[in-house]
């Protein structure tokens, strides 16, 4: 990204060398990002990040299908981006059906079957849970929705880059990414928008990106977003076996040191870097305090809500009290994990849980 900022600093849209070397570097970038979810360049819209690729899609079809109908089917363990953009339809008119989700975190392909009305213009379920990481049935739920010609999108945000992604396989029309969370650059991210697909565009302007989103492109966000991409599809044969490994240490041994405690989703399919413990009778927000002065950094329910006091959406969703959701943490491992940063939590974790449990009535009484 450095010499974007320096010695190419064309515009993208300009015509001149100086641009036309920035769109060279911008459309190398776009195929690395295409290739990680097996779509092609053209259907890649560069945006400013996950949030605006989940607005775009959704309120893009929300827009261009009114006239068909106003209904939208999604679940009630969406990131807020998904959810809060369908709250905001549902004001002006628009009716949401909010699918209920298993203990385990999982979707039931046929109450999305069952939600379709005649007036259903989309369908939108994430492919992986940001909190507990359960990942979702896209594929059964894609061939409902091309059964019953209905759009489809996917927040794609978590599973991109960590398990492998064909969004033809899905049969999703439209699909979330984001580049921060593959450890590229924050404030990029992309939709793919499959072929064919009318989208009424979010921000209006000089029609960059195919008229999809208009803006100055962010070249050097792009290229650094490809150059993760790139990385990520390598590493999901090489490093995610690893992680998933890594992961399933760290469970294993939490569990074998600490009493009452719980993986959220275990049982479902899962991402192979996320492990959600919810740890009985201790605060979560005490257990998050405590590792962050022992150098560890985790967090309660998704990064985007701590420090609010509501229990997580995803956890009271799957059928925890807000109690036991507030004594839930959220570990997540990648590529730059290794074994003796496991091995430091299993060791660390123990001490800080008993110290915490001393303090709570229940646990004494217990
Ligand atoms: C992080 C995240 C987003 C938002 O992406 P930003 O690039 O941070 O706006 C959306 N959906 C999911 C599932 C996420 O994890």
């Amino acid at each position: 990204m450095m010499p974007i900022f320096t010695e190419h600093f064309g515009n993208a849209s300009s015509i001149h060398w100086f641009g036309q070397q920035a769109k060279a570097l911008m459309d190398e970038a776009r195929q690395h990002v295409a290739r990680l979810v097996n779509a092609e360049g053209s259907e890649i819209v560069f945006l400013s990040g996950g949030t605006e690729a989940d607005n775009l899609a959704i309120r893009g079809i929300a827009e261009t299908q009114k006239a068909k109908g106003r209904h939208v089917i999604t679940s009630r363990i969406e990131h807020h981006a998904v959810l809060h953009t369908c709250k905001d339809l549902e004001k002006q008119g628009y009716e949401i059906t909010w699918l209920p989700v298993s203990r385990e975190g999982l979707v039931d392909p046929n109450e999305v079957r069952t939600a379709l009305r005649p007036d259903t213009i989309l369908i939108s379920v994430m492919h992986a849970n940001n909190e507990i990481g359960t990942i979702q049935p896209i594929e059964e739920v894609g061939k409902i929705a091309e059964e019953a010609d209905v759009y489809f999108h996917s927040d794609g945000v978590q599973s991109t880059g960590k398990i492998f992604v064909d969004v033809r396989k899905l049969k999703v029309d439209l699909y979330s990414m984001s580049s921060h969370k593959i450890h590229g650059p924050k404030g990029i991210g992309a939709l793919f928008v499959k072929k064919g697909t009318i989208l009424k565009p979010t921000m209006t302007g000089g029609g960059h990106e195919r008229n999809r989103r208009s803006g100055t492109e962010n070249v050097a966000g792009i290229v650094g977003f490809g150059e993760a991409a790139r990385l990520a599809l390598e590493g999901l044969k090489t490093e995610m076996p690893r992680v998933r490994e890594l992961r399933d240490r760290l469970e294993a041994g939490l569990r074998s040191r600490i009493e009452f405690i719980h993986v959220n989703g275990e049982s479902a399919p899962r991402l192979p870097n996320t492990s959600n413990i919810m740890v009985d009778y201790a605060e979560g927000e005490g257990l998050v305090i405590s590792l962050d002065l022992k150098g560890v950094a985790v967090s309660t329910g998704s990064a985007c809500s701590s420090g609010s006091l509501e229990p997580s959406h995803v956890l009271t969703a799957i059928g925890k009290t807000p109690d036991e959701a507030h004594g839930s943490l959220r570990f997540s491992l990648s590529s730059m994990t290794g074994q003796e940063d496991v091995d430091y939590v299993i060791e660390t974790l123990p001490g800080i849980v008993e110290r915490l449990r001393e303090l709570s009535p229940y646990y004494k009484r217990g």
